[in-house]
């Protein structure tokens, strides 16, 4: 079971690709966290340049990309499948993948408005190391800024200002049509599946709507 999860930043991909991860025991592989936790271990030149592009929201390399996510792929506990968030986030990623035989076989899209976005977004707050997400207000931790599990320090990221969430919402509108395009081109020739759903809905109902989805 293969899964890619689209939609705006804070749709909910992260909380659905958990649910997912649990109920079919596949992994949830998001790129933004692989990339966090490449920053988080080692300081190079390389990865101040990744750091530097996410804080300002840009888009790291296809390169760079395709060469962490093959990577993760390859592991042991992908062999049944896996859910991907975050990725492909351009065209260019998307037909790589399909050269290299890296087969999805479901697509969800999670749609929610962009002003719903900047709401979730200003609040969030991550635990680094493991990439739990928080919210302030939604979803705050038992302790106030603190890890649930670890009792670490949660931070808000660099890159959820309002100015940088408006730019990376503005690249995913531009990519968002080209990818779904794609992938919907692929529904049509019976090569995979593809559901928009409303994020906005109660999450048991969204998630009632994956169950059945994969179901197919
Ligand atoms: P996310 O955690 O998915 O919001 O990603 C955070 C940041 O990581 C993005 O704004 C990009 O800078 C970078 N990133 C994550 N996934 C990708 C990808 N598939 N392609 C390029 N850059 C990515």
């Amino acid at each position: 079971m293969k899964i890619i999860l689209i939609g705006y930043p804070c749709s909910g991909k992260g909380t659905q690709a958990k649910f997912i991860s649990n109920k079919y025991k596949i992994p949830k592989i998001s790129t933004g966290d692989l990339l966090r936790s490449i920053i988080l271990k080692k300081t190079t030149k390389d990865t101040l340049e990744i750091k530097k592009k996410i804080d300002s929201g840009q888009l790291i390399p296809d390169n760079i990309i395709i060469s962490i996510i093959q990577k993760r792929i390859s592991k042991k506990d992908c062999l049944n499948g896996y859910i991907l968030d975050g990725f492909p986030r351009t065209i260019n990623q998307a037909k790589i993948m399909e050269k290299n035989n890296l087969k999805i076989d479901y697509v969800i899209e999670l749609l929610i408005p962009k002003k719903s976005v900047l709401k979730r977004m200003l609040g969030r707050q991550i635990h680094e190391k493991s990439g739990r997400v928080y919210h302030k207000i939604y979803n705050p931790p038992k302790q106030k800024n603190k890890d649930d599990i670890t009792g670490e320090k949660l931070v808000t990221r660099k890159d959820d200002t309002k100015q940088i969430i408006q730019k990376r919402l503005n690249e995913y509108d531009f990519l968002k049509k080209k990818i779904i395009n794609y992938y919907k081109r692929k529904h049509k020739l019976n090569k995979l599946k593809f559901i928009k759903i409303n994020a906005k809905k109660k999450l048991f109902i969204i998630q009632k709507k994956i169950i059945k989805f994969l179901k197919k």
